[in-house]
C-alpha cells in the first residue's frame, strides 16, 4: 500500500513552515482579508436559519450512520451505478488510483484531460502521474487554474488560491496565458480565464472530476460549484472519470436536503450553490457517453477503524473551520504541508498516513474550539486533536519540550508532598513576574504561553492549607 497525501510525507514540521510564512506580510494580509470576508458572509446566512442547530445535528447523524454501515452503502452504490450504465473501480491507494485513471485515459486515446473540483486528485498526486504518462491536465475551476498556472500549491480547501490577491493573479495570467494586456478588475480576470478555458472545454475529450456526494440509493453523483465550469467539465467530454474518497457516500437522495443547505452556507456564505449537478450513470444523447467512478480508500479505512477519531470522515469539505481558526488565519494553508489545510487537515492528514508523518499537525491548534462551533456536521475537532496528540506521545514522537514538561508534571504529581513542594517553588519563583494580579511575561520558552495570553498566578495559599487552618481555628 502506498497511502499518500500530496507531498505531506516530505513537508517540514508545522512550526518550521509556519515561522517562515509568518514573515510574509502580503500573504498574511491576503489570508486575513479573504477569511474575514467569508466568515462575515457565513455568519449572516447562518443567523437567518432558525433550525441551523437541528440541521447540524441531522448532518452529523446521517454521516455517523453511513460510516457505521459504509460497506453496505458502498456496495449499494456500486450496484445502482452499474445498473445506470456507469463503471465502478476500487482503488486501495494513491498509486492504484493513478494507474487506473491513466489506463482509462489511454484507453480513449487521449493525451489531455480537463479537470474540475477534485481535491482528492491533489491528495493522490494525479497531475504528476498524468504528466509522467504524457497526458496534459487542465484545471478548470478558476482558483485551481490560478494555482496550476502559478505553479503553486492550494492553500484552502474551498478557495485554493485564497492566498493570492488580484494583482498577483493578473501577473500570473499575463505571463502564462501569453496576453499582451489585461485589466485588474475581477471581471477582466474572469473573462481572460473564460477565453482560455472555453477552447479546452470544446476540444478535450476526457473529463476528470471529484464529487461532493455519491448517493447509494440511486448511484447518482453530485457536484456543487459556483462558476459553471464544473457543469461544462461534467457534461461536454465524451468520457467522464470521477474520483472520490469512499466517505463521500450518503444513503438516500433525501439526505441531500440537509447537506445542500449546510454546505453552501458554511463554505462560501451562499444560500445555495449556483450550480448543483447531479447525474446517474449515462443517458444516451445527454452528456458523456462513458462514465467511470473510482472509489478511493488511501488510508480511510484505517481512520474508520478508530472510534475516537472516526468522525473525521464526516467532513464535507466546507472550509468553515479554516476560516474560523486563529492559527490558519495567521499562517495560511501552506504551513500544513498538505492539500488539506487548517483544523480538518491537522486531523485528517496524520490519520490517513497512519500517524507516520505530519506528527506536528495535531499541535497546530490552540484548542479554542472555534472549528467545532462552525462545523456543519459537528466534528469535535479539538477532541480529536487531543486524541491524536495522545497517539503521538504513545509513539514517542512528542516534541522534546512537551516530553520534559510531562515528565516533570508526573514527578510532581506523584505524591501530595511533592505536589506541595512544587507549589511552594512555583509560588516563590513567580513573584518577580507578577504585575497587578497577573503574569504577563514569562522567560525563555515559557514566554510562548504569555506572548498571547495572561497567566493567573498560583494563589498564596492552597485550598488544602486554607482548609486545615480553618479546621484548626474552629477546633481551638
Ligand atoms: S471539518 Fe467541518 S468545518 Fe471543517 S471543512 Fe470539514 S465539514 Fe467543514
Amino acid at each position: 500500500m502506498s497511502v499518500r497525501v500530496g507531498q505531506a510525507a516530505q513537508a517540514p514540521d508545522f512550526p518550521k513552515a509556519a515561522a517562515r510564512l509568518l514573515g510574509d506580510s502580503q500573504l498574511r494580509h491576503n489570508v486575513r482579508h479573504a477569511t474575514g470576508v467569508i466568515r462575515a458572509k457565513r455568519a449572516r446566512v447562518v443567523d437567518e436559519m432558525p433550525d441551523w442547530e437541528q440541521l447540524r445535528e441531522a448532518g452529523l447523524r446521517i454521516k455517523q450512520h453511513t460510516l457505521r454501515h459504509l460497506d453496505t452503502y458502498l456496495e449499494q452504490f456500486e450496484s445502482a451505478c452499474v445498473r445506470a450504465g456507469g463503471h465502478v473501480h476500487w482503488a486501495r491507494d494513491a498509486d492504484e488510483a493513478n494507474a487506473m485513471i491513466v489506463s482509462l485515459i489511454r484507453g480513449y486515446g487521449a493525451t489531455e484531460v480537463i479537470k474540475v473540483k477534485t481535491m482528492t486528485s491533489d491528495e493522490i498526486g494525479l497531475n504528476v502521474a498524468l504528466e509522467a504518462a504524457g497526458i496534459a491536465p487542465y484545471e478548470t475551476d478558476l482558483a485551481d487554474l490560478i494555482v496550476q498556472l502559478g505553479e503553486d500549491r492550494p492553500s484552502h480547501i474551498v478557495v485554493p488560491a485564497l492566498h493570492r490577491n488580484k494583482m498577483e493573479i493578473r501577473r500570473i495570467f499575463l505571463e502564462k496565458m501569453k496576453l499582451d494586456s489585461l485589466g485588474d478588475r475581477p471581471e477582466d480576470l474572469t473573462n481572460a480565464a473564460r477565453r482560455y478555458l472555453r477552447e479546452k472545454f470544446l476540444r478535450v475529450k476526457v473529463g476528470i472530476s471529484g464529487a461532493n456526494f455519491a448517493i447509494a440509493q440511486t448511484g447518482a453523483v453530485c457536484v456543487v460549484e459556483s462558476e459553471g465550469n464544473g457543469r461544462m467539465c461534467l457534461s461536454l467530454p465524451e468520457a467522464l472519470i470521477t474520483l472520490i474518497g469512499i466517505e463521500k457516500i450518503i444513503p438516500t437522495f433525501e439526505d441531500l436536503e440537509v447537506f445542500l443547505q449546510v454546505l453552501p452556507r458554511s463554505a462560501t456564505g451562499e444560500r445555495m450553490n449556483p450550480y448543483n449537478s447531479i447525474w446517474t450513470g449515462i443517458t444516451p444523447g445527454d452528456g458523456p457517453r462513458e462514465f467511470h467512478i473510482v472509489l478511493l480508500d488511501n488510508g480511510r479505512t484505517n481512520v474508520l477503524a478508530d472510534e475516537e477519531s472516526r468522525d473525521t470522515l464526516n467532513c464535507i469539505r466546507c472550509g468553515a473551520c479554516l476560516n474560523a481558526c486563529p492559527v490558519y488565519r495567521q499562517t495560511g494553508g501552506h504551513a500544513y504541508g498538505s492539500v488539506y489545510a487548517g483544523p480538518i487537515g491537522a486531523i485528517l492528514t496524520p490519520q490517513l498516513q497512519s500517524m507516520q508523518h505530519s506528527q506536528s499537525l495535531p499541535y497546530a491548534s490552540s484548542l479554542c474550539g472555534a472549528c467545532y462551533e462552525v462545523c456543519p456536521v459537528k466534528i469535535n475537532i479539538p477532541e480529536i486533536l487531543i486524541h491524536l496528540r495522545g497517539k503521538v506521545v504513545e509513539r514517542g514522537d512528542a516534541p522534546i519540550s512537551e516530553r520534559i514538561a510531562m515528565k516533570a508534571a508526573a514527578f510532581a504529581l506523584h505524591t501530595p508532598g511533592r505536589f506541595s513542594a512544587a507549589q511552594a517553588i512555583a509560588r516563590a519563583t513567580q513573584v518577580p513576574f507578577e504585575h497587578a494580579g497577573l503574569i504577563r511575561h514569562l522567560p525563555g520558552q515559557l514566554g510562548g504561553w504569555t506572548a498571547v495570553r495572561d497567566l493567573v498566578p498560583i494563589p498564596k495559599q492552597s485550598f488544602r492549607q486554607w482548609w486545615s487552618e480553618r479546621r484548626k481555628a474552629s477546633s481551638a
